[in-house]
């Protein structure tokens, strides 16, 4: 097999995220991808089943993103956002609000996934630092879930099975509790309230599916209960639909399927169909007025250097386009009966635990994954490409998937997992 020299010249100047560099077996060389499929270096073609942590969503290379982003990139590639502001951003702007509906109608934007989620929790706290309120300086979050790996975010990750525990002496303690899946648990968290709540700022949570914490899935009715305490506590509600968002649950923000709203919202991941880092923090009206004043020191203190990056904004309006004028939900409705399909032979595996799906996310749970490098080469080998975590096989397609395409990707993880336990 050829190795290109960019490889094998540049691999030993490459730091990898989340990879003991010592003892990794060296990532796949890709140099193309199209629709589903990626291209490797020596030739292979593998099946996308994760659309690269979930971002590509209308699949790689759609030619309605690519034309709009060169375009753009004739015109004005860049502007900085401090006193100035242009078409892409705006009109992105209006749409999200149009497209979250009442009550989300201011949008912030940085590059990254965990800066939006350390500006909606700034902008939490910024919003009763205003009204003299600065006791109000924690946040309640939940076990299982995952908002970034800055700072500020590790600190309402969750602190056993997160990536961060490494760090933990090291963070703000903020109140962690178990997600209110049913009456003893929604008891415990109203007695946590009780004690906490006059030093909380807001509650941060993923809506309906908690992502990299393992694919951990829960009913509407955890969010209407949140909701309704964080009413009752006067606190911010705060989702992170960076990974639900745009349509992954089946809707195209995964809050609808409970009727209710949060405070603040965060995005990325799928905004720019995968070509480029954006991200949005979204806040309803009444957060925005609360930052309105006479005062300079009430504005909100952020700005990245990046932000509303002109390039990233035209490739979010034409993802946006795209969700407008083809059929995505059906699509991720279609692919929900196939995972559910395909991967139903899995729960009939002694060593497997779950097998779950939730609009276009299917993952296989099993006690533990004692060999993941063996895994992932298998996966390889057959053909596709899966990142099986923690104790979690899962697959996030891209929701322009083909049929044959998804029923090639439940086949092989079976297959795989029907040789033996991992
Ligand atoms: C990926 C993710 C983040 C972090 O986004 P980055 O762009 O990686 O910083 C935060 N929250 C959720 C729910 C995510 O899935």
């Amino acid at each position: 097999m050829s190795v290109p020299d960019w490889m094998s010249q540049g691999y030993p100047h490459i730091w990898l995220p989340y990879t003991q560099m010592q003892t990794a077996a060296p990532p796949l060389a890709v140099v193309r991808s199209e629709g589903s499929r990626l291209t490797l270096a020596d030739g292979r073609s593998l099946i996308d089943g994760v659309a690269s942590w979930w971002t590509a969503c209308h699949g790689y290379n759609h030619p309605h993103i690519a034309q709009a982003v060169a375009a753009q990139l004739q015109a004005m590639p860049h502007v900085m956002f401090g006193g100035m502001v242009h078409e892409p951003a705006l009109r992105l702007a209006q749409r999200l609000a149009d497209c979250l509906g009442p009550g989300l109608d201011r949008v912030f934007y940085t590059d990254s996934g965990s800066v939006a989620v350390e500006v909606a929790m700034k902008m939490a706290l910024q919003f009763w630092m205003n009204q003299g309120r600065a006791e109000r300086r924690r946040f309640l979050s939940f076990r299982g879930g995952y908002h970034g790996d800055t700072f500020g975010t590790m600190a309402v990750c969750d602190p056993e099975e997160g990536m961060h525990s490494a760090f933990r002496g090291m963070l703000i303690e903020h109140v962690q509790a178990d997600l209110p899946r049913d009456e003893a648990s929604l008891k415990a968290l109203r007695a946590c309230l009780e004690r906490e709540a006059a030093g909380l700022a807001g509650i941060v949570l993923e809506p309906l599916v908690q992502g990299a914490g393992g694919m951990l899935m829960h009913e509407p009715q955890v969010l209407r209960d949140l909701r309704a305490l964080a009413d009752e506590f006067d606190l911010l509600l705060i989702f992170d639909e960076i990974f639900t968002g745009f349509g992954r649950t089946g809707t195209m923000f995964a809050f609808e399927q409970a009727g209710v709203r949060p405070d603040i919202i965060t995005l990325s991941k799928a905004l720019t169909g995968g070509t480029l880092p954006l991200a949005a923090t979204v806040a309803s009206e009444r957060i925005f007025e609360g930052f309105l004043s006479e005062q300079a020191g009430h504005a909100l203190m952020h700005g990245p250097t990046f932000m509303g990056n002109a390039l990233a904004c035209a490739a979010a309006n034409a993802s946006l386009d795209l969700f407008e004028r083809e059929p995505r939900l059906a699509q991720v409705q279609a692919i929900e009966a196939g995972l559910r399909q395909g991967l139903a032979p899995c729960a009939t595996l002694p060593w497997v635990t779950d097998v779950r799906v939730m609009g276009a996310i299917g993952a296989v749970e099993l006690p533990a994954i004692v060999d993941l490098v063996a895994l992932k080469r298998r996966l390889v080998e057959a053909g596709v490409w899966v990142r099986p975590f923690g104790r979690i096989v899962y697959l996030t397609p891209a929701f322009t998937i083909t049929p044959d395409e998804l029923a090639q990707l439940t086949a092989a993880i079976c297959q795989v997992l029907a040789q033996g336990a991992p």
